[in-house]
């Protein structure tokens, strides 16, 4: 059932690249969640592991001088949702965090392996495309630093070189500072079920007006989008109810939603108008505005 020729467990960074370097073959796993769920399924075969769990210091959060919120890829979901750091800074990633699986699965799974799996319907995604996060990456050339819009390639693939360990993810300053969000994720299911429709939006306001609106949609195109459009229109705008209506009808022209099994492309998009009107209204009112209705 499970197709496992052996696992190294390095204990620390520069052991597993080189140990990847040297065997092209070794499958990362972090926490498992997808990578057992996958070999189950036949998908993986004989596969050789190299587990990240030995390696000190992977799982961290921290504020670095410079402001930069540091998420280490190892961190759990449940370590997520119980940051101080997380809750008092990106509280749209602690209700994204707590939006997935069950108690089981946000003990195991990590927020490194829910980016590196690549699924559109990742729950840390949409909310990490919001905050304008990055992606901190290391292999044998070095280290590099890529925006995490840029990291995404097609369903289920994402643009991770031969032998590169996604070590951190990276919130600047600008990206968090002074904003108010909120997460939605619909799913036929409140637990252990994926998204049918991702929402997360981050926003800034100032005297009833909109200054810095961020819109990320999961499962609405094949990899989780910002709504361009729709955020540039809303700068400037009043936080009011028809506004928000508007941004919503913009969100919409942002997607390539499609029909399948869990719903239709009418449907998805007619999620996407509603869901994307329900959280920026929600992103107002913690921001300290009225109730507009
Ligand atoms: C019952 C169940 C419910 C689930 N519910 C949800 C849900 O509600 N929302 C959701 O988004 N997901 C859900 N998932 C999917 C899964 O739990 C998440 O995607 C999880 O975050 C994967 O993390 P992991 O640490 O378990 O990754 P793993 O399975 O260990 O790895 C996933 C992939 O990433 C690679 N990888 C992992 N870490 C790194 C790294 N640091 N550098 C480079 N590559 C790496 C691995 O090689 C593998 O390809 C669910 C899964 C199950 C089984």
């Amino acid at each position: 059932m499970y197709d496992i020729v052996g696992i190294e467990s390095p204990d620390t960074l520069e052991a597993a690249i080189e140990m990847l370097s040297n065997n092209p073959n070794l499958k990362i796993i972090a926490g498992g969640t997808d990578v057992l769920v996958q070999m189950r399924n036949g998908a993986l075969e004989e596969i050789a592991l190299l587990s990240l769990r030995n390696i000190p210091g992977m799982a961290d959060i921290r504020i670095m001088d410079n402001g930069t919120i540091s998420i280490g890829a190892m961190a759990t979901f449940a370590e997520i949702f119980r940051s101080s750091i997380i809750n008092e800074h990106l509280p749209v990633l602690s209700e994204a965090a707590v939006s997935v699986g069950g108690p089981q699965i946000r003990n195991m799974a990590t927020i490194g392996g829910n980016i590196c799996n690549g699924a559109v319907s990742a729950d840390s995604a949409t909310t990490l495309f919001a905050y304008n996060a990055e992606l901190k990456l290391l292999s044998r050339e070095g280290e590099r630093t890529v925006p995490i819009e840029e990291f995404y390639a097609g369903p289920g693939k994402v643009n991770l070189q031969p032998a590169e360990i996604l070590t951190a993810i990276l919130i600047p300053e600008t990206g968090y500072r002074k904003t108010s969000g909120c997460y939605i994720k619909h799913s036929t299911r409140k637990a252990m079920d994926i998204a049918m429709l991702g929402v997360s939006v981050v926003c800034k306001t100032a005297g009833g007006k909109f200054t810095d609106v961020r819109i990320a949609l999961g499962v609405a195109a094949p990899v989780p989008i910002r709504c361009r459009e729709a955020e540039a229109y809303a700068i400037g705008k009043e936080t009011s109810s028809e506004i928000i209506r508007e941004i919503g009808r913009y969100a919409v022209r942002a997607s390539r939603a499609r029909d399948s099994w869990r719903a239709s492309k009418a449907y998805r998009e007619h999620l996407i108008e509603v869901l994307v009107f329900r959280a920026l209204k929600e992103a107002v009112i913690r921001d300290g505005g009225e109730d507009i209705g």
